[in-house]
């Protein structure tokens, strides 16, 4: 009750800048914002569309269906900023949207990074945050993030392991004793799943498909393990020969087919990971298993396919989208005791 009331009072939030999905969270409330990370700019002006408002939700819609003048993009890929002048304008909107009264005009803001960023990088993080009003920034490691998230019981002495596979990135790590003790942060995720599908249907079919239509063959039908029933869906594309359009039926074991390589490059990064640990912390592995999170967990038959390739038992998170939001969350909240987690943009200058 005491720190809800204390976060009401709070100037504190945090961003989980994913490559797919943005997420902002307060002390006391929780999650306050839940949008697509990206923009819908002009070609010409390279400027965001509707006065800047054309961001998220609503720069979704638009996605695929623009005219040549106008794009849609992601100011992210692979779990870090490609486009700073986008990354900010689309964080100066979110926080606009969630601003209230209550908020200092430039808040303290805790940022969710992949454990593979560079300095570059993230010295972009922490601009392009600044730039678009923050006072203070600091970042979190997300796995570290997404292990406070799920409840992990990440301060004893005892292997705890998250798998976070999101859209651009997949991030792995073991934590005990409070501190990330062996990761492995991976540049595969939902997109590059998607790519997969796209690559396959155009391989096998001659249809060129959308990533969007891939994504949806991926979330209605797709699996990384046997399906007891062969799902299927009709995809429409283009028919790379004649040039016009076409439907085709697709079936689950093809998509399965499909995701194959990027579903290996996820056993090789939990091996290197749980190689990375002393044989006591494997063991713990074993006994405690590994938790999913990040939308890629959604995949379905992922936790069993996982479970009978590595011999660690996975489970699904109960909100996989949200365990890194939820994490930063309870880092704000507990402030003293989760700073020494956290570094701060001041801490670098
Ligand atoms: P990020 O943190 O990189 O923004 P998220 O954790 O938000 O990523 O996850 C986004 C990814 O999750 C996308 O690739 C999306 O396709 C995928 N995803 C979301 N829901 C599902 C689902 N039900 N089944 C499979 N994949 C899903
Ligand atoms: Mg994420």
């Amino acid at each position: 009750m005491l720190n809800r009331l204390l976060g009401l009072f709070s100037a504190d939030l945090a961003i989980d800048l994913g490559t797919a999905n943005t997420l902002i969270s307060v002390p006391g409330e929780g999650i306050v914002l839940d949008e697509p990370s990206v923009v819908a700019v002009g070609e010409r002006s390279q400027r965001v569309l509707s006065d800047g408002c054309a961001v998220g939700h609503l720069a979704r819609q638009m996605s695929g269906r623009t005219p040549d003048s106008i794009s849609v993009v992601r100011p992210l890929k692979d779990g870090v900023i490609t486009d700073f002048q986008l990354c900010e304008a689309m964080l100066r909107y979110f926080l606009r949207k969630v601003r209230r009264s209550r908020f200092n005009s430039r808040p303290r803001v805790l940022i969710a990074v992949p454990g593979s960023i560079t300095p570059v990088e993230k010295r972009a993080v922490f601009n392009s945050a600044q730039r678009a009003g923050a006072r203070e920034v600091l970042v979190i490691p997300e796995a570290k993030a997404a292990a406070i998230g799920l409840g992990l019981p990440i301060a004893e002495p005892l292997a705890s392991m998250v798998v976070d596979i999101g859209g651009g990135t997949t991030e792995v790590a073991v934590l005990s004793l409070g501190e990330i003790v062996s990761t492995c942060s991976l540049r595969v995720g939902g997109d590059h799943m998607d790519q997969a599908i796209v690559d396959y249907v155009r391989r096998r079919y001659g249809l060129r498909i959308g990533l969007s239509s891939a994504e949806q063959l991926r979330i209605q039908i797709g699996g990384a393990y046997p399906l007891d029933e062969d799902l299927v869906e009709e995809v429409a594309g283009v028919d790379v020969a004649s040039g016009l359009p076409r439907r085709h039926t697709i079936a689950s074991e093809e998509i399965r087919a499909a995701l194959a390589d990027p579903l290996e490059s996820i056993i090789d990064a939990i091996r290197q990971t749980v190689d990375g640990c002393t044989p006591d912390l494997a063991a713990d592995l074993v006994q405690h298993g590994m938790v999913l999170c990040g939308g890629g967990a959604l995949v379905r038959g992922l936790d069993r396919f996982l479970t009978e390739r590595t011999g660690i038992p996975a489970r699904i998170a109960s909100e996989p989208l949200a365990a890194v939001a939820q994490g930063m969350v309870i880092c704000l909240e507990h402030f003293d005791l989760w700073r020494s987690a956290l570094e701060s943009s001041d801490d670098n200058l």
